[in-house]
C-alpha cells in the first residue's frame, strides 16, 4: 500500500482520490489522469483510538452538563459534554426557576420584537408571533 494512489503504468501520483472513493467505495476500476490506463484501484483506512477518563460515571463527579435545550416553550433536555448522558425533565425548583427567567426575557424582547430567537441562562427558544 502507498500514502497515495500511483499509476501502476506511469508511476505518477492521481490527484484527488477521495472523490473516487466517497460513500464507502473501497475499489474501483479508474482511467489514469496522466496516461489514459485503467488500473484497478483500492483503499484501505486504518482505525485509530482515543480514550480518556470519566470521573463522572467512576469517581461520583457532578455531570458537566449542557444547557437546557427547549423547543417552543419547554424545557425539553440536557446533556452530559463528557458521558453523553441526557436528562429530560428538570426538577421542579430548577424548572421554576428557568422558567421565570425565561419568561422575564421573553417579555423584554416581545415588547421590541415579536419575532425573535431568545435565550436565557437554562437555554434558548424562539418566540411565536
Ligand atoms: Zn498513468
Ligand atoms: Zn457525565
Amino acid at each position: 500500500m502507498n500514502e497515495s494512489l500511483i499509476c501502476p503504468y506511469c508511476g505518477k501520483e492521481q490527484d484527488d482520490v477521495f472523490e473516487v472513493f466517497r460513500n464507502g467505495v473501497t475499489d474501483t476500476n479508474l482511467q489514469c489522469q496522466f496516461c489514459d490506463k485503467w488500473m484497478r484501484a483500492t483503499v484501505e483506512y486504518t482505525a485509530s483510538f482515543e480514550s480518556f477518563e470519566l470521573p463522572c460515571l467512576n469517581d461520583g463527579a457532578k455531570h458537566s452538563w449542557s444547557k437546557w435545550i427547549s423547543w417552543g416553550d419547554e424545557l425539553k433536555r440536557r446533556y452530559c459534554k463528557h458521558c453523553d448522558k441526557y436528562e429530560y425533565t428538570p426538577k421542579p425548583e430548577e424548572r421554576a426557576e428557568l422558567e421565570k427567567e425565561r419568561d422575564e426575557l421573553k417579555k423584554k424582547i416581545a415588547e421590541h420584537e415579536p419575532k425573535i430567537a431568545y435565550s436565557w441562562p437554562g437555554g434558548s427558544c424562539i418566540i411565536k408571533a
